[in-house]
């Protein structure tokens, strides 16, 4: 979502004449756009906007743009500690970002400020993201997203399908929709499955994936829509959290283990791929509640799974229960990591041996349907979608 944020305010850049650039030392302009979602991350945003002082004082005029889910939760108040900041752009306003720079007055808006080419959006890669909600109103116990994006909403769909348009014009070939709980979407009874049967339609588009969707809204017609077109993504990542009833109960997840088995069983059953985020050592987890991940794991063969540390997150309901030792957190987290692993290297050797369709995002990478990562012996075009044998792994790569 951050990646995709970001793209929006360079396009905005780039409509005043600004060029992107990697290189900080050629840079007159850092847009830093910042997660807040554990501790953690706020912390290497915020170290890094204090190293960026001394860069702006190398050359005068130099702007610093500070964006983001931890701009949104720290608010102006950031100033008194990092004064270097000259435009603050929160999660909430991303949407309002012309404005923002329009009235900080910083740029000459007749064209190029600091930069001397004008583009649009000539970004030509094959895949490209697209928010289609924002915000989240599910409010899990742990989760400061609610709050720095403040409540979900659904985008219309015209202006869904004019971005959409608009990627696939610049020679993207998948599109990746993003939301919080994305398929929770509905626009005026339009719901998730309906949106993903028209984009379907589209005949420049070749693959359509979506990220996150959330377990409470997996239902019949959902799967059917899956297995109805050979352009939706055969992966999906949904969110565990937790594998301990008790544990989701308190998260406020809405459902139960035997509620994500039972969806994960169906999603099996149509041939898609699962991956899935976990949280350990949750304030309320008790050893029988970390078991009860660890056998989840023996039941679903997950391709991968993301595995944070809780993090209380201040404003939270659970930032006011009492953590559980650090000792405890980095003891599970280990066990964790070590049995996704095995699970992932399952899942891995599976697909030897087989027929693969890989769209290419460079001339020699791509993902398969169902979204492994394949590098390839051969190059092809970017965009292409080639069948391809897979005849190595490589940790989490497949070699084809
Ligand atoms: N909307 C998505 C996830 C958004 S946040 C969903 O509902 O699943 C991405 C991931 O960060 C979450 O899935 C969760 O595993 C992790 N996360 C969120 N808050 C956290 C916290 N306070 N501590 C540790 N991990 C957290
Ligand atoms: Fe956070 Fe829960 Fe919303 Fe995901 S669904 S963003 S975890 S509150």
């Amino acid at each position: 979502m951050n990646a995709a944020d970001s793209a929006e305010m360079m396009l905005n850049l780039s409509a005043r004449g600004c060029v992107q650039t990697q290189e900080l030392s050629l840079a007159d302009i850092a847009l830093v756009n910042t997660c807040t979602v554990r501790d953690h991350a706020e912390h290497k945003a915020l170290s890094f906007l204090g190293r960026l002082a001394k860069w702006k004082a190398e050359k005068t005029g130099r702007i610093i743009i500070f964006a983001g889910c931890a701009a949104e939760r720290l608010g102006a108040g950031v100033r008194r500690k990092f004064p270097q900041i000259d435009i603050i752009a929160g999660a909430k306003n991303i949407e309002n970002f012309t404005n923002i720079i329009e009235k900080s007055r910083l740029f000459d808006n007749s064209g190029a400020t600091r930069g001397t080419d004008r583009h649009t959006d000539k970004s030509s890669d094959a895949v490209a993201l697209v928010n289609i909600m924002r915000g989240c109103s599910c409010k899990c116990s742990y989760c400061i997203v609610p709050y720095v994006r403040g409540e979900a909403y659904s985008i219309p769909p015209e202006d869904i399908f004019k971005r959409i348009e608009d990627k696939l014009s610049a020679g993207a070939k998948e599109i990746v929709l993003l939301g919080q709980t994305v398929n929770e979407y509905n626009y005026k009874g339009k719901n998730f499955s309906k949106l993903l049967q028209d984009i379907v339609k589209l005949p420049s588009l070749a693959r359509v994936r979506y990220i996150s969707p959330h377990p409470i809204f997996i239902n019949d017609e959902f799967i059917q829509t899956l297995s109805s077109s050979q352009k939706i993504s055969k992966h999906i990542h949904l969110p565990l959290q937790s594998g301990s009833t008790k544990v989701l109960t308190d998260m406020k997840r809405g459902y139960t283990r035997e509620d994500f088995l039972q969806k994960a069983k169906m999603l099996s059953s149509v041939g898609i791929e699962i991956s899935t985020d976990i949280i350990v050592g949750y304030p309320t987890e008790t050893e029988p509640d970390f078991k009860d991940t660890l056998t989840l794991l023996d039941k679903i063969n997950f391709t991968a799974a993301y595995c944070f540390k809780f993090s209380p997150r201040a404003g939270t309901p659970a930032a006011l229960l009492t953590p559980l030792d650090e000792k405890i957190l980095e003891n599970r987290l280990d066990i964790l990591l070590n049995k996704i692993k095995q699970s992932s290297a399952l899942a891995y050797a599976r697909q030897l041996g087989t027929m693969q369709s890989v769209l290419m995002e460079t001339a020699s990478n791509g993902r398969t349907l169902t979204n492994f990562w394949v590098r390839t012996t051969r190059n092809y075009n970017k965009g292409e979608t080639i069948e391809l044998k897979i005849k190595d792994v490589k940790d989490t790569i497949l070699i084809a």
